[in-house]
């Protein structure tokens, strides 16, 4: 049996799939679901109506394609009738002559070549007797399949209002069968996908696209094609079927607001609708008429998917010229002899409906997505639905994810490009700091070799002065000068010293040391001018930490020589301790002069010094930021220069681990 009832008629090509949501918002039962952005079309929830296939610009959706299966037939010998939909001459307008077409399919391998069209006249008929008995009870149209699963799967209450009627093509098989006998293969070829799923009874389904691949296969052209007509029976008016309201037409009735009960819908949207209110608001007051597609010439099925004026026009040419050269005498005839057979169908309800999950988990999904109040609610649509609760829904049925909402993603997106941001900031001052180390350390190495060079000239030139001061009589202008000698050449080994300090590589030795009596001692350590007054404070609990104790007096005698340098009109100096998170923290404050904001910059540079000659070496501070950095540590200074900002002074901040980790 070649139908393909639960079959997958339509799947993805993963590869080519760009997840732009366009399958998504196009299917009208929502059967497609993204997982780990890949679209996937669900076989269970599908209606077959092909509009994935159609707005899918990357051709990632596709049918499964049956034309092998023919071609076997014709290579078995096999009898086999081509049932054509009457919507062949939108397909195949560029043949001018319809019995070429014809010529083309006898040439294929079709033994018969039947018009589907007379099914319809005959299905036609069938509705005109439901429709005229005004005591039945209003129909829904079932010759389109997807119409037919939809109400099926997703209005199974409504499944007794489908017209009992077959479709023309089932018709057509019953005709064909009866006419040349039922030892023989039947293939409808037509516009429509769901049409592979519809019926057990007729053997093959083919688009029209799959058609023309089987033309370019077999190179079979219009060109040296013997013409011939169709096999009887021929087809009358009800040729109009594919367009919209053609099946009104071919009945002789219409749905002018005051002559008919029959409301005519077509395309996804318009056919769901009108189902909807048939139960609800029409209260099954009228007929529905329905297509899934913008009349079958619309359908998934045919090669170009738009021209819908023009293919109606091509369908129109076609039906009046037929009806033109119509035998209507063998026409009647032949309809009398196929009237009678039997076209009822009954339709079964299957419901695929999945139940609505409580609003609750549906409000923490949104909530999720950012959606809290009413106005949150944008129904964008970008994800595919139309509603930001339709999506909250499907995300919680496991057929969509949160990702799909474009608001969410950019949002999310400014967030991450807000953390890249600052990971570069901190980059950014890393790598300052690196450059200042790098500078400190190409300073030290320099710095270290001179100073060990110059360290024993000089020792030679302190201890010979020295000598020759003490011999020198002390009031013999010699003296005067040698005294001078010696107390400069004493400077240049306080600045060489510094300078050995500064430079010297050493690891750190870190002792656990009680931070408070430390800290006391330094300031003991010092001399402190009567005009400055000392405020020691702190919070510590803990007063242990690990330090290198020689280098660490250096960092407290350093900042605190510079803060009382800087308050030579007395002031207050206050040294507070405190401790945080397995850090201890030291602060230095002065109430003086404070630094300019151009100087600020160059505080921990070698040799920068604001002090007058012999007074400062410039040496100090970064010879702190150095010992600090080996502790793990960061130094921070404030400080205020303008009176008019507040008081002046400044604080130097200094924040060490407690623990070693060095
Ligand atoms: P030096 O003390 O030899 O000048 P430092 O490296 O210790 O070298 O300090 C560099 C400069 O930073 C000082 O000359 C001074 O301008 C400035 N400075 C340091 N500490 C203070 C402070 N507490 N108040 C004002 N200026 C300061
Ligand atoms: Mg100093």
């Amino acid at each position: 049996m070649g139908n393909l009832i639960n079959n997958e008629l339509v799947y993805t090509v993963k590869d080519r799939c760009r997840v732009c949501y366009t399958c998504v918002r196009e299917c009208p039962v929502k059967a497609i679901k993204i997982i780990n952005g890949q679209a996937e079309v669900i076989l269970s929830r599908c209606i077959g109506c092909g509009n994935c296939t159609k707005v899918c610009s990357q051709q990632a959706k596709q049918y499964i394609d049956t034309t092998k299966n023919i071609f076997q037939y014709f290579e078995s010998k096999q009898t086999v009738v081509a049932m054509v939909a009457p919507s062949f001459p939108a397909e195949f307008s560029e043949i001018d002559d319809y019995r070429l077409f014809i010529g083309m399919l006898r040439k294929l391998g079709f033994r018969y070549v039947v018009e589907v069209g007379f099914g319809a006249d005959v299905v036609a008929r069938e509705y005109e007797k439901v429709m005229d008995d005004e005591d039945a009870e209003k129909t829904i149209s079932s010759d389109c399949p997807a119409i037919a699963y939809y109400v099926r799967h997703y209005h199974p209450e409504l499944t007794d209002s489908l017209a009992p009627i077959v479709s023309p093509m089932v018709a057509m098989h019953r005709i064909v069968n009866k006419k040349y006998g039922e030892d023989l293969k039947t293939v409808f070829i037509g516009p429509c996908i769901a049409k592979k799923a519809e019926s057990k009874e007729v053997d093959q389904v083919i688009t029209f696209s799959e058609l023309r691949a089987m033309f370019e296969k077999t190179g079979i052209t219009a060109n040296q094609i013997e013409p011939s007509d169709f096999d009887a029976p021929k087809a009358g008016r009800a040729s109009i079927f594919p367009i919209t309201r053609g099946k009104l037409n071919a009945m002789k009735k219409s749905d002018h607001i005051c002559d008919e009960n029959i409301i005519v819908a077509s395309g996804r949207i318009h056919f769901k609708e009108a189902i909807k209110e048939f139960a609800e608001d029409l209260n099954k007051s009228q007929h529905l008429e329905l297509l899934c597609c913008e009349g079958c010439i619309m359908g998934p099925g045919m090669t170009s998917k738009g021209k819908i004026f023009s293919k109606t026009a091509s369908i129109r040419n076609y039906v009046r010229l037929k009806l033109q050269n119509l035998d209507r005498e063998e026409w009647k005839k032949e309809f009398d002899t196929f009237k009678d057979l039997d076209y009822s169908q009954q339709f079964v309800p299957s419901d695929r409906r999945i139940e609505t999950p409580a609003i609750d988990i549906i409000t923490g999904v949104l909530e999720k997505m950012g959606k809290i109040q009413a106005e949150d609610h944008l129904n964008c649509g970008a994800c595919g639905y139309d509603t930001c609760f339709e999506h909250a829904v499907a995300i919680v049925e496991g057929l969509a994810e949160i990702e799909m909402c474009l608001p969410y993603t950019i949002e999310k997106l400014h967030n991450s490009v807000k953390d890249l941001n600052l990971s570069n900031e901190k980059l950014a001052s890393a790598q300052m700091s690196l450059k200042q180390s790098e500078k400190l350390a190409n300073m030290g190495q320099l710095s270290a070799g001179i100073a060990h060079e110059l360290n024993n000239p000089l020792g030679i030139i302190t201890m010979y002065s020295g000598i020759l001061k003490d011999e020198a009589p002390v009031d013999s202008p010699i003296h005067k000068d040698l005294e001078l000698i010696v107390e400069q050449a004493d400077r240049c080994k306080k600045i060489v010293g510094g300078l050995l300090n500064f430079a010297r590589k050493n690891q750190v030795k870190l002792v656990e040391t009680n931070i408070i009596t430390f800290t006391h001692h330094s300031i003991d350590s010092i001399i402190v001018p009567e005009n400055i007054k000392i405020d020691f404070h702190s919070d510590m609990t803990n007063p242990f930490a690990f330090i290198d104790n020689d280098q660490w007096m250096q960092v407290l005698t350093n900042i605190e020589k510079n803060a009382i340098e800087a308050m030579p009109d007395g002031g207050t100096l206050s040294v507070n301790l405190s401790e945080s998170d397995g850090d201890v923290e030291f602060a230095i404050a002065d109430t003086g002069v404070g630094i300019s904001k151009e100087n600020l910059d160059k505080i921990f540079t070698p040799f920068f010094t604001t002090k007058p000659i012999g007074k400062g070496t410039g040496l100090g501070l970064p010879l702190i930021y150095g010992i600090v950095k080996k502790h793990n540590g960061q130094v921070n200074v404030e400080t205020n220069d303008d009176l008019s900002q507040g008081p002046t002074g400044t604080c130097f901040r200094i924040v060490i681990p407690r623990q070693r980790k060095v």
